[in-house]
């Protein structure tokens, strides 16, 4: 079977690696010409919406799936009315959106921050009278890891803020006094069967994902499983999603979801059973889903903007060490490393030793 996927970063070199012993092939879209996948498949060079591209893309590919969620909703369109593609156009078109997405999750009865449409200063002006301070400011589309977004923390900060998102159609946020950051990451296939990974609690820096911990047995699970599965149910998803949430006092509100495999979930690799990569590729190419369950304690750190030897990395014990082949850039993911271990005190102290010498070879 050939699966095609838009985007050949580091997400499509985990789903690529993941389907070689399956006897899966790749065909990777992607306009770089060293992106870090496309030695693993055929490399389609060229922009996502060549005609040209996607036309040769339908036809090779018995499955079209994606690594990131702003693929132009035509060309979602167009791949699905040639091939299968997993998740549908209907859940990319909902996570594009912050509006439409914050909707959404309203209409299902998942609870999120609140929440307020943003299209000038004035209807900025009028919603923060029940939202109120502080809120965060966010454009509706093609915001990742922090970008298009600002914090608001008095009304005197208000003109600034809507100056700096340039006319982009926003939406603004109450800020959440949340105690911690979980995910939660589920695989549905084509039959309807879903597997849901363990919690990733996780911790951002400067709104980029520094840390994910998997957390076995997480009092929170069961309330995060029900919202997800009502997203799968009405979405008729298919494939891996990932779901971020807030923990506020035990109660859990909705941040987005992003229709893809994640970054909370890189820990999986090797500490799961089966990896978030494999089970998005059995559930998109219907096969039986693997075992989600957790091997031990395990935990995932970021590179960010630069990344150690591997020789350093490895000499932490039970660190697992993943190269996106990317050339570092300021603020940019290059690389990961996962702990895993039987032993919670191992563990712990192999993360602290990853963090550290994480935050020493940053440039974030
Ligand atoms: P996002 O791009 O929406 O995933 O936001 C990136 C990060 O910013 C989140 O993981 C949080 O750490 C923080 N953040 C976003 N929205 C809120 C909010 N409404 N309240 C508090 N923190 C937020």
């Amino acid at each position: 079977m050939k699966v095609g996927i838009l985007g050949g970063g580091q997400l499509a070199r985990m789903i690529a690696l993941a389907g070689y012993p399956l006897n899966l092939e790749f065909i990777i879209l992607d306009p770089s010409a060293d992106a870090g996948a496309t030695g693993l498949g055929e490399h389609l060079h060229g922009q996502y919406d060549d005609p040209e591209l996607l036309a040769e893309l339908a036809e090779k590919a018995d499955v079209v799936t994606y690594e990131f969620e702003n693929v132009p909703a035509d060309v979602a369109k167009f791949l699905a009315d040639h091939t299968r593609v997993y998740p549908a156009p209907n859940a990319l078109a909902v996570a594009q959106d912050r509006l439409d997405e914050k909707n959404f999750f309203q209409n299902l009865g998942i609870p999120t921050a609140k929440y307020a449409p943003i299209d000038n200063l004035d209807d900025l002006q009028k919603a923060m009278d029940s939202i109120g301070y502080p809120a965060i400011l966010k454009s509706r589309r093609m915001g990742y890891d922090g970008k298009g977004q600002v914090v608001i923390k008095a009304v005197e900060q208000l003109a600034a803020a809507w100056e700096s998102m340039q006319d982009a159609a926003s939406i603004v946020e109450g800020f959440v006094p949340f105690q911690r950051e979980v995910s939660i990451i589920a695989a549905r296939r084509v039959n309807g069967e879903v597997a849901f990974y363990p919690l990733s609690e996780n911790v951002h820096e400067k709104g980029i994902l520094r840390v994910s911990e998997c957390r076995t047995n997480d009092p929170a699970q069961q309330q995060a499983e029900d919202y997800l599965v009502k997203l799968l149910d009405e979405l008729d998803y298919v494939g891996v999603v990932a779901l971020e949430l807030f923990d506020v006092d035990g109660e859990l509100l909705v941040n987005e979801f992003a229709p893809r495999v994640h970054n909370s979930g890189h820990w999986t690799i090797e500490g799961a059973e089966t990896s978030q990569f494999e089970n998005h590729l059995r559930a998109i190419a219907d096969l039986p889903l693997g075992s989600t369950k957790a091997r031990g304690h395990t935990g995932m750190v970021n590179f960010i903007g630069g990344m150690p030897a591997a020789e350093t990395v490895l000499a932490i014990q039970n660190a697992h060490y993943h190269l996106y082949d990317k050339s570092p850039r300021k603020g940019r993911k290059v690389a990961h490393a996962t702990i895993r271990s039987d032993s919670a005190e191992d563990y712990v102290e192999s993360l602290g030793n990853l963090l550290e010498l994480a935050k020493s070879t940053d440039d974030s």
